[in-house]
């Protein structure tokens, strides 16, 4: 029988739980009852990368329907093997802390204040700017070659990002809107 990574680690965790209590002579039948009220229990991990830095390690997120109830480090992905640093184990609280900022915010020119915008202003702005640098910087020609190059908008993506995302994220900037400047944060 193949035992993957994950089952290896389940099964040695048991294993070595089980050998404690019978050397210390415990009664688990208790613990064996309380386990079925781990909050965790009857939650599926949904798994994601870890934003923080380019190392892009996997997590898993247990989660109910209004809240993140636990996160650990996916012992399946090839990156970090079930591990984390101390900024990925506290990545739950990127979900609980009272700073998380839950709508954009948008700075008006000439402002000294951030202002709580909604998600449709917020696209609508972001749209525009995109065609109004598009339109003001798009260079057609150069040394009598056409090249329809632009300079004037460049593009970074992040570690949080799938090869799947990288390929269309620049199928759309390179190919679709001409970008020159397009860079990675993960480049490690
Ligand atoms: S867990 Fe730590 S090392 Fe891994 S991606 Fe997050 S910040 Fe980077």
């Amino acid at each position: 029988m193949e035992v993957t990574r994950r089952q290896f680690l389940k099964i040695s965790g048991a294993m070595a739980a089980t050998l404690a209590v019978v050397e210390l002579g415990f009664d688990d039948t208790q613990a064996k009852a309380a386990s079925g009220s781990f909050k965790i229990a009857e939650l599926t991990p949904t798994p994601t990368i870890c934003p923080y830095c380019s190392v892009g390690c996997g997590i898993l997120v247990y989660a109910s329907q209004n809240d993140v109830i636990y996160t650990e480090g996916d012992p399946d992905h090839p990156i970090n093997e079930g591990t984390l640093c101390s900024k990925g184990t506290t990545i739950r609280q990127l979900y609980t802390t009272d700073k998380r900022i839950t709508t954009p915010l948008y700075r008006a020119p000439g402002s000294d204040k951030w202002e709580e915008v909604d998600w449709e202003f917020a696209y609508e702005k972001v749209v525009k700017n995109i065609k109004e640098s598009r339109d003001r910087g798009m260079i057609h020609q150069e040394k009598g070659a056409v090249v329809n190059r632009l300079d004037n908008i460049a593009y970074l993506g992040g570690a949080a990002l799938d090869n799947e995302e990288c390929h269309l994220n620049h199928k759309l900037f390179r190919a679709g809107l001409g970008l020159s400047f397009i860079e990675h944060q993960a480049r490690i």
